[in-house]
């Protein structure tokens, strides 16, 4: 089919939910993407921080396409290896106890907030189950998590949400102290802010909010959605801060592109969620658990420094275009937020640098890019190039 031809089908018979941009893409290799037309469009996003081995990474093909010829899926209602093995790296790679696998982020962070519930219902009984999270979050579409998030303009239409959540400022420990009463049993956050404008948190800040959980039995819930899996330069971003939380989640680039995500829970948190309280049919499925085992083989800890070093000079080319519409950058690792001037409109923008042949993304009030973790030297420098002749 031609890109027209996608672009009809799809309006004619997908469900008009999402403001796209007007490529079709047909097929990848490594950070570079094709439409059914063969145009090539350098890619600064992963699919929204998903791919972070890229297109057709031959290992991950591989792992999948054998788990898919063994296993395709069994449920939980059985044992299999791959999860198994993939649960007991992630455990060891972070001082974690335990895995609940599921299948994205809203369903991870759901999760999240079932066990810190339940944990503070075992504990004091009912009245303890407000979660406190951070302005300007976001934690997913489910009712409950868009509740979760701390913005304003995600708590409409669907009546009656999800009760219990309270909102704080972030880096603001007062903030977090007025939200909190007796009732709380959690706080949830993202180290760094991503949906909300790429927005590291301070870290002595979130040291203490990790002091203050400690002090009170609130358990500490980190979204790792965007920020796991090795985005920032580390397997995950709370690594960076010198804390362990009681239950982190992670989704987007754990399987480097197929549906799964999960969470890690430490060692008090372990039996909180029993047989029967907690379950979803796909969890855990083989071939995404095989195909996330591929991405814990390739994120060593040499990988991950290149990704802090890849961040920087992707950071620096930004910085030394001294492009009228961009500001300063900001972020971690390859997860990095542009400043758009006023006067300039972050949509424009990320549709003229798509229609010059590289893609990007927004966040809050500016651009975001989430290149592939395996993107090449050679790649950055032709997206830069893009930018430069579009926006120069
Ligand atoms: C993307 C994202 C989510 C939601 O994940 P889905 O897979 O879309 O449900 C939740 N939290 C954070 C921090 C995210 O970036």
């Amino acid at each position: 089919m031609t890109s027209n031809e996608i672009k009809a089908l799809t309006g004619r018979y997908i469900m008009n939910t999402y403001g796209r941009f007007h490529v079709a893409i047909d097929h990848g290799q490594g950070a570079t993407l094709y439409d059914p037309e063969g145009n090539a469009y350098i890619d600064f996003t992963s699919g929204i921080g998903v791919t972070d081995l890229g297109y057709g990474y031959q290992p991950w093909v591989d792992a999948i396409t054998a788990q898919a010829k063994k296993l395709g899926h069994v449920s939980n209602l059985f044992y299999t290896e791959p999860a198994a093995r993939l649960a007991e790296i992630l455990c060891r790679r972070t001082g974690e106890s335990c895995v609940f696998f599921a299948n994205g982020g809203g369903e991870a962070n759901e999760g999240m907030i079932k066990l810190a519930r339940k944990y503070s219902f075992d504990k004091y009984g009912k009245g303890r189950a407000a979660i406190v999270t951070l302005n300007n979050s976001f934690h997913g579409r489910t009712i409950t998590t868009l509740m979760a998030t701390g913005q304003e303009v995600f708590h409409n239409y669907f009546f009656p949400f999800t009760e219990g959540f309270r909102y704080a400022d972030a880096n603001s420990l007062e903030s977090l102290e007025a939200a909190a009463g007796d009732d709380v049993c959690a706080v949830m956050m993202e180290v760094v802010q991503g949906e909300g404008g790429v927005l590291p948190l301070d870290k002595d800040y979130v040291q203490a909010v990790a002091k203050l959980c400690a002090e009170r039995d609130w358990l500490l819930l980190v979204d790792e959605v965007q920020t796991g899996v090795g985005r920032t330069g580390s397997l995950f971003a709370f690594q960076q801060y010198g804390i362990l939380p009681d239950v982190v989640s992670f989704a987007k680039g754990i399987a480097g592109g197929l549906p799964m995500s999960g969470i890690l829970a430490n060692e008090k948190c372990r039996n909180v969620l029993g047989p029967g309280t907690h379950a979803t049919t796909f969890g855990a499925n083989p071939v995404c658990a095989a195909a996330g085992l591929v991405v814990q083989e390739t994120l060593t800890d040499e990988f991950l420094a290149e990704v802090q070093a890849k961040g920087a000079y992707l950071r620096q080319g930004i910085e030394d275009l001294d492009l009228p519409c961009f500001g300063k950058t900001r972020g971690m690792g390859l997860m990095i937020g542009i400043e758009v001037k006023e006067g300039y409109n972050k949509g424009e923008i990320a549709s003229k640098l798509i229609e010059n042949g590289l893609l990007v993304l927004t966040a809050g009030p500016g651009m975001r890019l989430l290149p592939p973790l395996v993107i090449t030297k050679e790649e950055m420098d032709k997206g830069l190039a893009i930018m430069k002749k579009a926006l120069g």
